[in-house]
């Protein structure tokens, strides 16, 4: 092959079939452990499932080139890091841990000051950021040349602009002054450009040799759905008769709704159980483990539920709410299909949730000011939660192409294979200008306003299809002039129109409580109600006649 003249090509090659037990590699991680090897800064950018472990396991355990000495792995989850300890202890691989839960730390620190020095020790941050014995113990090796290299697993836990942030991982960025000749490698599956310029500069990594593979996930079907308001009767049914008795992850926004629908799917008899950051350890890891072991079949989980999920038989994810960012999204559906067999990733979106996003970002937790990010910080998640919504409105290019777009990756839709739903709806979707109807709509919403009418969107959009209903007489909407304007509308189309100018701003939705505690939404003119009614904007659906 190409490498055969590599100095470490045989060496690779020899344990990971002795050791491994594997025949070949992936895309790109021969070519990580090389330059590793060679005593470069490595950044691997890899898709969840695609096989960064071994990248840095294996020449760990290889004795030529760089590695002398000790592998030191920060890993931000002790759940991942006991699948991967356990896993390289059943290969024979001399490994070592040390996080909140280690028990004999005397026993870790003799066997690395000792000989032989194990080939991996795994740390949690907050270990090698405040443990003092642990930094002395660097020291030493460092001093006899026994640093062999560190590794930093889920990288993006480093950087302040992604949910995964992690305090402790600051620290990492003080390695490379405290141990100049120890080479570092960073790897995680976060694409976004920015979050990759921003890693590399805070671990300061130099000459680095960067690996990054397509991140077309070749198995996962993307679906996309406009959220009604029996979003669980859809749920049921799409697990009922495409995933009976599969496993998979439902995400929801906030944690009183996870424990809501889990408990809706267990009425209905599916088993079903929340998971998010507010239960106990204890309890967390129940759930994963029972998750895990196949004892449940879904999870109902915010974001909290996620990195270091390794279940290769996911066959479907659902965002049951509409995810805060493309990037995010990614991830989270991500963790379908990890076996490469066929997945299901279904979201649900609507406008509302976008509106509660927003308002998220914009108001403070708990009231408190100080909770509040920084104005360009703000800006920067709503034009992200703006993306998600442009992703779900546009149905008509390849999910793919738009998403793999974000990541700057060009992608030929042909390549999708009709397994995403714009390309599988393709033909049949028929462009419809509407224009002049939602100039109609809206004038109509204003005069129930200027009038002082509370209305609902249904009571609109049945006036505005012609509905010929007792409310409707009795309130006298049947002679407003734009009664059944919509008439010819297919009564599909006419909701995602009403949708669509909801998130253009041409109408707007306000809750209101009722006395019975319930929640009504009213619809009245939006801030850019005026400039749409005046043809200020183009207004054109896509949709599939039945
Ligand atoms: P990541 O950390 O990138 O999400 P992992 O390192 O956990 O992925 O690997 C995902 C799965 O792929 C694991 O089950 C692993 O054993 C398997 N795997 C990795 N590399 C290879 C390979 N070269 N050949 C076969 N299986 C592999
Ligand atoms: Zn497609």
């Amino acid at each position: 092959t190409l490498f055969a003249n590599n100095p470490y090509y045989n060496e690779i090659m020899q344990k990971l079939k002795s050791v491994f037990r594997l025949k070949d590699f992936r895309q790109n991680q021969l070519e990580a452990m090389l330059a590793a090897l060679a005593g470069r800064d490595v950044f691997v950018l890899m898709p969840t499932g695609g096989g960064k472990s071994l990248c840095y396991q294996l020449p760990a355990v290889c004795t030529g080139g760089s590695t002398k000495g000790v592998t030191i792995v920060v890993s931000p989850l002790l759940s991942l890091m006991t699948n991967q300890v356990d896993a390289l202890q059943a290969k024979d691989v001399d490994v070592l841990v040390w996080n909140s839960e280690t028990v004999d730390h005397g026993e870790v620190m003799r066997r690395l000051r000792g000989y032989p020095k194990p080939s991996l020790l795994y740390v949690s941050p907050e270990k090698i950021k405040d443990s003092g014995a642990l930094k002395s113990i660097f020291g030493d090796l460092y001093r006899v040349g026994q640093l062999a290299r560190f590794v930093v697993d889920e990288a993006h836990c480093i950087s302040t602009w992604g949910q995964d942030f992690r305090e402790a991982y600051q620290y990492l960025g003080t390695l490379r002054e405290t141990y100049p000749d120890v080479p570092i490698m960073a790897l995680t599956a976060t694409a976004n450009q920015l979050m990759v310029d921003d890693i590399m500069q805070r671990l300061k990594l130099r000459n680095c040799a960067r690996f990054k593979q397509s991140f077309n996930r070749t198995n996962l079907n993307y679906l996309i759905l406009d959220k009604k308001t029996k979003v669980i009767e859809d749920i049921y049914t799409f697990i009922n008769t495409k995933h009976r008795g599969e496993t998979g992850i439902i995400y929801c926004l906030g944690r009183d709704k996870c424990e809501k629908v889990a408990g809706q799917l267990r009425q209905k008899g599916l088993r079903a159980k929340h998971f998010h950051a507010l239960m106990s350890v204890t309890d967390k890891e129940q759930v994963l483990q029972e998750w895990q072991s196949d004892r449940i079949q879904i999870v109902v989980a915010t974001i909290a539920f996620g990195m270091g999920i390794d279940k290769p038989n996911v066959r479907f994810v659902i965002h049951h709410d509409l995810p805060k960012s493309l990037d995010g999204y990614y991830q989270e559906t991500g963790r379908a299909g990890r076996d490469q067999k066929p997945a299901d990733c279904l979201l649900f979106y609507s406008y509302r949730d976008y509106k509660v996003i927003l308002k998220m970002i914009n108001n403070p937790k708990n009231g408190d000011p100080s909770e509040l990010a920084s104005p360009e910080a703000r800006k920067r998640q709503e034009s992200q939660v703006k993306m998600v919504m442009q992703y779900c409105l546009n149905v008509s290019d390849c999910r793919r192409v738009q998403l793999l777009q974000f990541f700057n990756e060009k992608f030929d839709r042909r390549h999708c294979r009709q397994f995403c739903d714009n390309c599988s709806h393709g033909a049949a979707m028929i462009e419809q200008n509407l224009t002049e109807e939602a100039k109609s709509i809206i004038d109509l919403v204003q005069e129930f306003h200027h009038t002082g009418q509370l209305v609902t969107l249904d009571h609109c959009r049945s006036v505005f299809k012609g509905a010929d209903t007792s409310v409707i007489r009795e309130r006298g909407h049947n002679r407003l002039p734009q009664y059944g304007g919509g008439k010819h509308l297919d009564s599909e189309l006419l909701e995602q129109l009403f949708k669509r100018l909801c998130y253009l701003e041409g109408l707007d939705e306000v809750s209101m409580q009722t006395n019975g505690g319930w929640h009504v939404y009213y619809l009245k003119p939006g801030k850019r109600a005026a400039e749409i009614s005046s043809g200020g904007e183009e207004i054109r659906l896509f949709y599939r006649p039945r």
